[in-house]
């Protein structure tokens, strides 16, 4: 176990401030073993964040923008000096392989702060417009104050960076509530961002489950919520944070992606793309490609190629052994979502099973205590059709569903018949066709021959209900700004009221 986690405000570690407090208890979902119990923050220790990042922001504010990205760059340094460690506590609270978290989730958050501690120190500059001989506007950049990010658990710490890496590049300060469910990595970063030299009260941790974060979307006080999760969940923060003081929102939420095999793709590559895109961290990625849509002409090849990746690729197992590349599901509940959903599809859907289901057990090795993790076996699905259940609804588990169709028009407009519009890929060495079809999708994020890469130079954000603004590349950095304009008149004023 790890010692009790406390509250992280004003740059101190520290318990609930209340005589009795709610604790919570993080779970192994490997081994479903206890890890850590957590301080959950009452409204009394969540004013005391705000109150202290409000503090702060008087003077994080007013640095300037290479003294904030020296700090953030050294953050940076300390993150990867420590990757290992951190992703050791990341795969104990998530159950994703170390594999991934040692590669992937540190990493990409590292590149994502290192990228914004540059990108401040030249995207903040305002415009001049030159009106007359003697009157022009000027425009500032200027940060929008206390901002929260609330987060989901399938990428703990890389959704905490991606969100407070442009907030307090730009100078604002910052509020982080994590997941209940995996709660660990966010203290760590507290920590990293204290070595850094970060002052007190600029970058905070409060936890607890969606009151909290029902809490701070309701608080006047803060002046912008980044919010990661479902998509019902993004609609009650999005009410509450218009309704409360109409507060700057950047929500990004769920999807049900279409993932487009044309006749002429490399059907091996296709095939491990799908592989990514539906099994990666056990299937709980936002962006993944579980509407399979293969040509009929190489439907039987793709599935042939599938089976072989699934028999000989996976290798599930303690998360912690660095040769594992599939581990359980986050949660108890969350795997009995997920086993819901594989019913549906085996006995109401009646989708043919390729391989998976609930009835053959995942292999795992004996004597760690695995048999009570929450393992589900990756499942394909084929013969689907758009009205089933697993074909409409996103699972966020590891299930892939082949759909198959017979020209390039109705392909298209299948993809697009979800209001979900996060992501979408076409597979095709035809350049062309990649291309035109790529541009008709109703998705924010494309790949073309490829699937999941998310780099910190791309602007990724969901289309209708997957989603309101951007994260990452440039543009993110003009989400926690604001921009004044003056005008300046050296040329005199024209009277209105003057007795004449
Ligand atoms: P949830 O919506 O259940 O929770 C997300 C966060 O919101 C958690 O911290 C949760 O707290 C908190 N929360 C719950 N209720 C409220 C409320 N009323 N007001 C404010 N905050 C609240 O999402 P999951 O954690 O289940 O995450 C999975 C979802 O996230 C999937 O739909 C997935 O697609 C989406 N996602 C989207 C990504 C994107 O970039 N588009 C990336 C990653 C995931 P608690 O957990 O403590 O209850």
């Amino acid at each position: 176990m790890f010692p009790d986690q406390h509250l992280f405000i004003d740059g101190t570690f520290s318990p609930s401030v209340e005589e009795n407090p709610t604790l919570f208890t993080s779970i192994n979902p490997a081994t479903s073993a206890p890890l850590a119990r957590i301080h959950e923050a009452s409204p009394r220790d969540l004013q005391h964040a705000v109150d202290a990042a409000t503090k702060a922001f008087e003077t994080w504010s007013k640095t300037t923008p290479v003294e904030r990205s020296r700090i953030l760059n050294k953050a940076v340094s300390i993150l990867r000096d420590r990757n290992d460690e951190i992703a050791r506590v990341e795969s104990l609270d998530t159950g994703k392989p170390f594999s991934e978290t040692s590669t992937v989730d540190v990493a990409t958050g590292a590149d994502v702060l290192e990228y914004f501690a540059g990108a401040c120190l030249s995207g903040l500059e305002g415009k001049m417009v030159r009106l007359r001989e003697k009157a022009w506007v000027y425009t500032t950049k200027e940060p929008l104050g206390v901002c929260v990010g609330i987060g989901a658990w399938n990428y703990p710490i890389q959704i905490a960076l991606w969100k407070c890496a442009p907030a307090l590049a730009a100078g604002n300060t910052f509020i982080f509530k994590p997941s209940e469910v995996t709660p660990l990595t966010a203290n760590i970063l507290a920590e990293v961002f204290t070595a850094a030299g970060l002052p007190s009260g600029v970058f905070n941790v409060v936890h607890g489950s969606g009151g909290v974060g029902a809490w701070l979307s309701n608080c006047s006080g803060v002046a912008k919520i980044s919010f990661t999760g479902q998509v019902e969940t993004g609609k009650k923060v999005y009410a509450s944070a218009a309704g409360s003081s109409l507060k700057n929102v950047t929500l990004e939420l769920g999807g049900k992606s279409p993932f487009i095999v044309l006749p002429e793709a490399d059907l091996g590559l296709a095939a491990d793309a799908a592989m990514v895109a539906n099994f990666y961290s056990c299937g709980q990625v936002c962006t993944n490609g579980t509407r399979v849509f293969v040509h009929s002409s190489i439907k039987s090849e793709f599935e042939k190629l599938l089976l072989e990746r699934v028999r000989d690729g996976i290798r599930s197992g303690d998360p912690l052994d660095p040769n594992v590349n599939f581990g359980p599901l986050v949660s108890e509940g969350h795997s009995e979502k997920v086993k819901g959903y594989i019913r549906h599809g085996e006995e109401v859907d009646r989708a043919r099973l390729l391989c998976g289901g609930l009835k053959r057990a995942i292999s795992l090795p004996d004597g760690k205590g695995l048999e009570k993790g929450f393992f589900v076996a990756p499942t394909i699905f084929t013969d689907c059709n758009d009205s089933m259940l697993i074909c409409r609804e996103e699972i966020f588990g590891p299930v892939l569903s082949i759909l198959t169709y017979e020209t390039e028009e109705e392909v298209v407009r299948r993809a697009n018949d979800t209001e979900l519009g996060l992501a979408a890929g076409v597979f095709t060495k035809d350049i062309d066709a990649a291309h035109r079809v790529v541009g008709k999708m109703n998705a924010g994020i494309c790949w073309i021959n490829t699937w999941g890469e998310s780099p910190a130079e791309m602007p990724v954000g969901g289309w209708g209900l997957s989603g309101v603004g951007i994260e990452n590349g440039s543009e993110a950095l003009s989400q926690f700004v604001r921009t004044r304009s003056v005008l300046v008149e050296n040329g005199g004023f024209q009277a209105v009221f003057s007795a004449s």
